[in-house]
């Protein structure tokens, strides 16, 4: 149920959930440690009107609220064809997600969304899909690959260049099998490894760098560090792949998720908004602009 609303108060704003601004209760049923400080939160909403309304696509986010301490845009990390079961990976950063992290299964949280661009999955069906990800930007993009694995034959060849600071930093590992199984190449690097690594070391654009594409024919999805974002786009760039099929998904601040406040603006786009999943030729121009 809302916050302070009716349950009929409820029902009628899930029908129309764009307009809302404030967040509804969804309990955690849930809590999946995913490495040191991050942790997968699975939430289902309290009322069941608005369970049954709820959908999202890959790449949106919800705007995740702890009474007393705020709110934070988090990215939808589950499954698109289960929006009943809403995934949250969460790293532990500041004041919203540190109180998160004291949550346990049972207790409730504040939901609004799904907020923000989603990734280009029906333009990227005939072609290649590379998805490259450092660290938790794999988190907005693993809802991408669930879509893929569900509808493999839509799409052509598809890889996973996906790197994180240190082997116990890699999400989601569990699953990379069963993305390998639906023919989805894995590759994996890490900046640092450790005694038990056997796999490769380096930085996510030097897998970039290593791997062959048909640029044509290829549609590039990115999530992570800005400065890795800059790298995939100079490598992406320099093997022809043109502007309009790369996508970027950009994690600045925000605060209202609705293009109102202007705290996410970048030149003249709203992340929150015309975002966070930008098609690189609509982003060029802003693209080496700092945030402050
Ligand atoms: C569209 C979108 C999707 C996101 N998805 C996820 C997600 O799936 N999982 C997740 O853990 N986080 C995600 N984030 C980042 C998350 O919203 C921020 O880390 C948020 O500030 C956490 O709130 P807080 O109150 O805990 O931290 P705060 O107290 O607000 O800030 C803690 C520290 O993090 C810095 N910070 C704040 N926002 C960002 C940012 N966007 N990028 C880098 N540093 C920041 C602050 O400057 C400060 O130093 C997403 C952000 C956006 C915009």
């Amino acid at each position: 149920m809302r916050v302070g609303a009716t349950p009929s108060g409820a029902r009628r704003a899930a029908v129309d959930r764009d307009a809302l601004l404030a967040p509804f209760w969804a309990e955690i049923t849930g809590i999946q440690r995913e490495a040191e400080g991050i942790s997968t939160y699975w939430l289902r909403f309290e009322d069941a009107a608005l369970r049954d309304a709820y959908g999202f696509a890959p790449g949106q986010f919800n705007m995740v609220y702890l009474p007393g301490y705020g709110e934070a845009a988090i990215s939808i990390s589950s499954d698109p064809a289960e929006p009943g079961r809403i995934g949250h990976t969460i790293r532990f950063v500041g004041n919203v997600t540190r109180a998160v992290s004291r949550l346990k299964v049972g207790d409730v949280v504040g939901l609004r969304g799904p907020f923000g661009t989603a990734w280009p999955m029906k333009e990227a069906k005939g072609n290649d899909v590379i998805i490259s990800a450092g660290g938790i930007g794999l988190a907005p993009l693993r809802p991408a690959i669930h879509h893929i694995v569900r509808c493999r034959a839509d799409y052509g060849k598809v890889t996973l260049l996906y790197g994180a600071r240190t082997p116990k930093d890699l999400l989601y590992t569990t699953e990379f099998d069963a993305w390998r199984k639906a023919d989805i190449q894995v590759n994996v690097t890490v900046d640092r490894a450790d005694e038990s690594w056997q796999g490769q070391v380096g930085v996510v654009p030097l897998l970039f760098y290593r791997f062959r594409m048909e640029a044509q024919r290829s549609v590039v999805l990115s999530c992570g560090p800005e400065i890795m974002l800059r790298f995939v786009v100079f490598e992406s760039r320099a093997r022809r792949v043109p502007s309009d099929r790369i996508y970027l998904s950009l994690e600045r601040n925000m605060k209202c998720g609705q293009g109102f406040c202007g705290h996410c603006q970048l030149g003249a786009h709203f992340i929150c908004k015309h975002g966070p999943v930008f098609r690189f030729d609509d982003l060029e121009p802003y693209f080496d602009v700092e945030e402050y």
